[in-house]
């Protein structure tokens, strides 16, 4: 076959590629990982040209490419990158086009953002080509008819300027729109420029505020449903500008994340007066936030010389190694991070660092920005796509060759990647849970060893596969045995809640209000944490004891939030107004369950007189206001904070010298195979809050369990004691590290539908694994179970039925042998109420 053809991966959720042709006139083939604007139905996409084979197309001719957007030899994507995505969308059967669309910033993919704009020499040009009919006139510089109809198009234009994706809807009246602009910007007829908002408004952009009106009465929440309609997200919006400090504006790239048709959802909102609207300046550096003090490297302790020098010397030879640097906080790991990658720098490299949810630890990227200053580019949810592209942009040039982001940030583009570190290698969220289900640590893994690059896993809890790998010597094993400013870790107490009863209200017992009241009299600080929100989980009915549970999801009972006097689902997001009665019984009162942190908040300020009460959790810390909380704690414009489990990230404060856990085991019960060392984990890394100034610090909690390994370990800094116990129940059930999973999960509206689809797809995977069983010789172990179809432990979320199908086997082959023959028959089927969705999670973190 003559014709050169390529598959281009297309931001679409379909799981495949799609071929073009590249036209017979292009004198070369976009190279993998260039971007092509091919035409998709009636629209054009930018799509990235893969590096896998063409798929088979039936029948049909196949399309043309229609632009090549970047220049040859010089794809958007490195030929690194192109690999990385080609293989995270293999082992995750995850749709491809998806995948690509991680590793690039949204500007460069999707839509076609471009704009173009006429020139004066463009609109001169159109004036003597109209002339021109009437008077002729011979001369090159003439645009032919089609050219002029371009250029008429801009010139009728508002700003005489239009948008590609309306330049492109004129293809059927001047084909070849888009080349022709092209070559009307080579003749500087056209200017063309890359921007979300185009010219001077790029400097601008919109942001909300909640106005006073119908605010905060319980009489105005009627009045507000009006206007709100039934809409969740819509609430969810207006909630969200409602949780900031009132007067606060919101920038309008806060809202894009978590709302992605913020602005469609915003006009009644805008409409009815409830939230205002005003063009901003906004920063164009997203970086230099603030200068910092230069920081210069410590003088390593015997440990961390130790760990440096195996690390610099595969740094050195360049070539791939993988190491778990295992150390409690304050064991001097970041130092280590710090001085590994100045030695990288110092011949040129560059280096990722992965950070859990980098918002949420500032002091984290500054430490980096200290010591490395503007080579360093933070990559954090709050960048504009403007400023992502610039982010992106500046690494792939090389002008920033060190990287710190969350999980994503594993694609950044650096050039001569020479070390990537994990830090809290073991945190859940570098799992991504929708979409793409990748670990940004094993990919981290993958990329490293493709690049012959240095990969550092740290953690205090390292997550039990990688401690297994490093006992096994899979993973060079670094350990950092003591604090090198010699503190010693927290004493811990455990007081058991059967033997203390807790107020009902602040959720204290005796012993840890005693130790709370003569921290603040001491000038010192506390934080108190509970694993939860709201004013309290749930309503119980007084009468027959129903819970009041989610219309929409059998998930566990809503949240009854008190400064909004309002119940919220934190599955699906339904929110309403509080019954009078049980529904259940019709005659109760519905009382509180237990407390939240809104609740212990409120209680604390009475029940501790004088104290300074600050609350942190998600209802609080949307935006600026996480930001600000912490900053106002540190700055000891309070005396406890309390909060959920974001308190367990990195977080310094040096005026706190007692941490309190007001209920250790919550978690444990969860019916899922990581509940013990996620609880395990929470509290080792909360314990760690105490005692990081220069005074020594103490930990309380309180729980039912106080025998249970994963709270007696924790209590007792013992890692090593919780994972042996933890190691062997999974080696009895096969679970990881003993076992390799996959979660087969099928959702939709319809009960029977999804039943019967998990069914059909059950009996894919157990002919499959029936076929693996001939092959491999009877008598060993079963290669692969599968467990299920079953209702998931959550069988209802936002009124989707949820079912699953567990594979567990004993080594990866077969798991993706069967992955691959189940690949096809994933995705949507069936239409309307019946329609239901399957997808995989390889390697699934939570079975819930
Ligand atoms: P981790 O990342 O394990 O929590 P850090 O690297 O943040 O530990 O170190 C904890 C504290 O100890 C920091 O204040 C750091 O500046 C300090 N530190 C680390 N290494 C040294 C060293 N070699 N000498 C003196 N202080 C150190
Ligand atoms: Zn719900």
């Amino acid at each position: 076959m003559s014709e050169r053809v390529v598959s281009v991966a297309l931001p679409i959720a379909l799981d495949r590629g799609f071929s073009y042709a590249v036209p017979a006139e292009w004198s070369h083939a976009p190279e993998p990982g260039a971007r092509v604007l091919v035409p998709f139905g009636a629209r054009g996409l930018v799509g990235v040209v893969r590096a896998a084979p063409p798929e088979q197309v039936e029948g049909a001719r196949l399309k043309l490419l229609e632009e090549a957007l970047d220049p040859p030899g010089a794809p958007s994507l490195t030929p690194e990158l192109v690999r990385l995505c080609e293989w995270v969308a293999d082992y995750y059967v995850a749709p491809v086009g998806e995948v690509y669309r991680l590793a690039l910033p949204g500007l460069l993919t999707g839509q076609d953002v471009r704009r173009a704009m006429l020139t004066e020499a463009g609109a001169a040009a159109l004036t003597a080509a109209r002339e021109s009919v009437l008077t002729p006139v011979d001369g090159p510089a003439l645009p032919t008819a089609a050219e002029q109809r371009v250029l008429a198009a801009l010139a009728s234009a508002p700003r005489q300027e239009l948008a590609f994706e309306r330049l492109s809807a004129l293809r059927p009246r001047i084909p070849g729109v888009l080349r022709l602009l092209g070559e009307l910007a080579a003749k500087d007829m056209v200017t063309i420029a890359w921007d979300e908002a185009g010219g001077e408004t790029a400097r601008v952009e919109t942001h909300y505020r909640r106005t006073d009106f119908l605010r905060g009465t319980a009489a105005a929440e009627e009045a507000l449903r009006e206007h709100i309609g039934r809409s969740k997200q819509r609430r969810a919006l207006l909630d969200m500008l409602e949780s900031v400090a009132p007067g606060t504006w919101v920038a309008a790239g806060e809202l894009r994340g978590p709302f992605a048709g913020y602005k469609k959802l915003m006009e009644p909102l805008l409409a009815a007066g409830l939230v205002a609207a005003e063009d901003k300046l906004r920063a164009l550096d997203p970086f230099a936030v603030e200068t910092l003090e230069p920081s210069s490297p410590q003088t390593p302790t015997a440990d961390q010389k130790v760990a440096l020098e195996v690390l610099c010397a595969d740094a050195d030879a360049r070539r791939f190694s993988a190491a778990l640097l295992h150390g409690v906080t304050g064991s001097g790991k970041t130092e280590v991070y710090l001085q590994l990658i100045a030695h990288a720098r110092a011949s040129g490299g560059g280096a990722i660092v992965l950070v859990p949810e980098i918002a949420l630890t500032p002091q984290l990227s500054d430490r980096f920005r200290a010591r490395f200053g503007e080579t360093v580019a933070v990559l954090h949810s709050g960048l504009t796509p403007r400023q992502r592209l610039d982010a992106w942009q500046q690494i792939r040039i090389g002008a920033r060759p060190i990287v710190i982001g969350a999980r994503s940030a594993v694609f950044a583009p650096v050039p001569d990647l020479r070390v990537i570190v994990v830090d809290e290698e073991h945190d859940g969220s570098f799992k991504q849970e929708e979409g793409v289900r990748y670990s940004a640590r094993d990919v981290a893994l993958v990329r490293a060893r493709d690049a012959e690059a240095v990969a550092v896993l740290g953690s205090a809890t390292p997550a039990l596969e990688t401690y297994e790998s490093a006992r096994a010597g899979r993973l060079k094993w670094l350990k950092l045995t003591a604090r090198p400013t010699a503190r010693p870790l927290p004493a811990v107490e455990l007081v058991g809640l059967a033997q203390h009863r807790p107020d009902p209200e602040t959720l204290l017992t005796g012993r840890l209000r005693t130790a709370l009241v003569e921290t603040i009299a001491a000038g010192e600080q506390a934080i108190l944490f509970l694993n939860r929100r709201g004013f309290a989980t749930t309503l119980i009915c007084d009468k027959c004891g129903a819970l009041h549970q989610c219309p929409d999801c059998s998930a566990p009972a809503m949240t009854y939030h008190l400064g909004r006097n309002r119940l919220m689902c934190h599955w699906c997001g339904h929110i309403e107004a509080p019954p009078e009665r049980c529904a259940a019984c019709g005659e109760g009162e519905l009382m509180h369950g237990s407390a939240g942190t809104e609740r212990i908040e409120l209680a604390l300020v009475k029940d501790v007189p004088g104290a300074r009460v600050l609350r942190l959790d998600r209802d609080t810390s949307r935006g600026k206001g996480l930001l600000e909380t912490l900053a106002q704690f540190r700055r000891r414009e309070a005396d406890i904070l309390v909060g959920t489990q974001m308190l367990s990230k990195g977080h310094d404060f040096p005026g706190v010298t007692l941490v309190g856990i007001l209920h250790g085991d919550h978690g444990l019960g969860l019916p899922d195979i990581r509940a013990a060392e996620r609880t395990f984990q929470l509290l080792t890394q909360v314990a760690g809050r105490a005692g990081r100034g220069d005074r020594p610090g103490r930990v309380l909690i309180q729980s039912y369990g106080i025998k249970h390994p994963a709270i007696l370990c924790a209590a007792e800094h013992d890692f090593t004691g919780f994972a042996a116990w933890e190691l062997e129940k999974r080696k009895e059930l096969g679970n990881p590290p003993f076992g390799y999973l996959a979660l087969v999960r099928i959702g939709g509206p319809d009960a029977v539908a999804v039943q019967r689809r998990a069914e059909e797809l059950a009996a894919v995977v157990r002919a499959g694994a029936a076929e693996i069983r001939r092959r491999h010789d009877a008598g060993a172990a079963a290669p692969l179970q599968v467990l299920g179809p079953a209702p998931s432990a959550i069988e209802r979320v936002n009124r989707r039925v949820r079912w699953q199908i567990l594979l567990r086997a004993t080594s990866r082959q077969p798991l993706r042998w069967i992955l691959r023959q189940l690949r096809p028959r994933l995705g949507e089927a069936g239409s309307g109420e019946f329609k239901t969705m399957a997808i995989v999670d390889v390697d699934p973190q939570t079975l819930l």
